[in-house]
């Protein structure tokens, strides 16, 4: 499908522009959107952001496995613009990795609660609280929307010889 970039492509480390509600409705940007959630799950993804498939526009998916059912969402979560605050204090370490850092995992501090503001694929705002796990992708997706990877945060850092599920 598309082709996934890694370190040490500078493109990774730009901060991606905000796209405009007549761009993300234009066919291309919504075919962009569907081959970012194919790519995602082809590769054994749990997130994607737009940088790691080389287009610097705020654009990221998360996979229905990151989503729990209270949330309500029907199928993959697609942010466009998305920022978010904390909502408490609360931060938890956990192992992730990055299908752009490929088999290097490492423990990284992320905050448990947080807000999250977006629109999703049609323009529509969006604003939601998410804990753990999914606050976790999240904010890991949104660092890749700002050129901050993993890596740069991530402490214990360790290399494996198998894919694995990643960010
Ligand atoms: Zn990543």
């Amino acid at each position: 499908m598309l082709d996934i970039i890694t370190v040490p492509t500078p493109s990774l480390r730009k901060r991606s522009k905000e796209i405009d509600h007549n761009f993300l409705v234009l066919e291309e940007t919504q075919q962009f959107i569907d081959d970012m959630v194919t790519t995602m799950y082809e590769d054994d993804g749990i997130g994607l952001a737009a940088p790691q498939v080389a287009q610097n526009i705020r654009i990221c998916v998360i996979g229905k496995e990151a989503i729990p059912k209270k949330h309500h969402i029907k199928g993959d979560l697609i942010l466009v613009n998305p920022t978010w605050e904390r909502i408490s204090k609360k931060t938890l370490w956990d192992i992730e990795g990055c299908l752009s850092v490929p088999r290097i995992f490492g423990k990284v501090k992320r905050y448990k609660e947080i807000e999250i503001k977006a629109w999703d694929r049609n323009g529509k705002p969006l604003s939601f609280e998410a804990n753990d796990f999914l606050a976790r992708v999240i904010q890991h997706e949104v660092d890749h929307l700002d050129g901050v990877l993993f890596i740069d945060k991530a402490r214990d850092l360790y290399e494996v010889e198998r894919k694995d599920s990643r960010l």
